[in-house]
């Protein structure tokens, strides 16, 4: 059984579906704080557990035959942790410690961690590959590089075995509508320029078009929540087949602005975006793009999802949300 933190989250439950399809048996640790019981794989097992409480955490743990963790649970708005990193420092440091720790005391070895692309700040050079250096420029970032940290160690001392996901920007919803992206509130540039498209007084503010790129908008590189999944389900292949640590990034290695996501919604939405210049919104670099060299070399992973696609995926959730 593979015990998935987060299960009830945006990524976690693309995760869980896929792995339930190709036949796995799934445990979901999640608290319900911020993801949404409806995203909850009817045939995943499901434990309401905060990763705080390390007691009925280990119990958990001990209830199941766990072979491997992907650890998805974390808070996840950097403008929050930037108010706020007591928050973040708690519920994603001390909360994935606590897990790490009870897994290892268990004597499991295998373990995917969802990070981020945020741990490398402002980078120097963009594609951005793996050998970066990690310099993150808010709360949110630093809790997952410091997590990242604390595997390191621990397989050192412990032989814990992991492979650290660097996300870039997450996007897109499953094919078939069931589940999809839903925050409160919502932060994310796809779901709200669909919001805009739609809903009355909805209107979009692009944060800065005086970045030093094309079109003066941020660059970014979105990937589809399908294709991060697989990344996943190979992560834990190669745990059964390595006993190296391995850090990778996660990304098309494609670049697209602001504005490219508003004309494409466009394109695919026939409707017309509601935004608003705006100031540029502080911490955001004006380019961070993916080398996806090694995702390929190491996990044999190629991104399926273009651009168009994506939004397609997430219009027709938009449509007809679920939760
Ligand atoms: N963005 C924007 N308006 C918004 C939200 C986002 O212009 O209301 C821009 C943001 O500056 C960034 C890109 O859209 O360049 C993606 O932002 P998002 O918050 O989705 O992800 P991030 O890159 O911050 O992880």
């Amino acid at each position: 059984m593979i015990l998935v933190t987060g299960g009830a989250g945006y990524i976690g439950s693309h995760t869980v579906k896929m792995l339930i399809d190709r036949g796995k048996e799934i445990l979901v640790v999640d608290n319900l704080s911020r993801g949404f019981k409806e995203a909850i794989h009817p045939k995943a097992s499901f434990e309401n557990a905060d990763l705080l409480d390390f007691e009925t955490l280990s119990k958990v743990i001990n209830k199941y035959e766990i072979e491997a963790v992907v650890h998805f649970a974390a808070f996840a708005y950097v403008g929050e942790s930037v108010e706020n990193p007591q928050l973040y420092y708690n519920n994603n440091v001390v909360g994935s410690f606590n897990l790490i720790k009870a897994v290892t005391t268990k004597g499991i070895k295998k373990f995917v961690f969802s990070s981020t692309c945020s741990t490398y700040g402002n980078p120097i050079q963009v594609p951005i590959s793996e050998t970066e250096t990690t310099k993150p420029i808010n709360p949110y970032a630093k809790t997952k590089l410091m997590i990242e940290n604390i595997l390191e160690d621990f397989n050192t001392a412990y032989g814990l075995n992991y492979v650290a996901l660097r996300y870039f920007n997450a996007a897109g919803c499953s094919e078939d509508g069931d589940i999809g992206e839903s925050h409160n509130p919502e932060t994310h540039l796809i779901p709200l320029v669909l919001q805009s498209m739609t809903e009355k007084g909805k209107q979009l503010k692009v944060f800065g078009d005086d970045y030093d790129t094309p079109d003066g908008t941020c660059i970014r590189d979105y990937i589809h929540v399908n294709d991060l999944a697989d990344a996943h389900i190979r992560a834990l292949d190669y745990l059964n087949n390595n006993d190296k640590p391995v850090v990778i990034n996660l990304g098309t290695g494609d670049g697209n602005s602001v504005k490219d996501i508003i004309n494409t919604s466009e394109k695919v939405t026939e409707k017309k975006a509601n935004y608003v210049m705006n100031p540029r919104r502080p911490g955001d670099p004006a380019i961070l793009v993916a080398d996806n060299k090694k995702a390929k070399e190491v996990l044999g992973w190629t991104p399926k999802y273009k651009l168009e696609k994506i939004i397609e995926t997430a219009w027709k959730w938009h449509l007809n949300k679920k939760y």
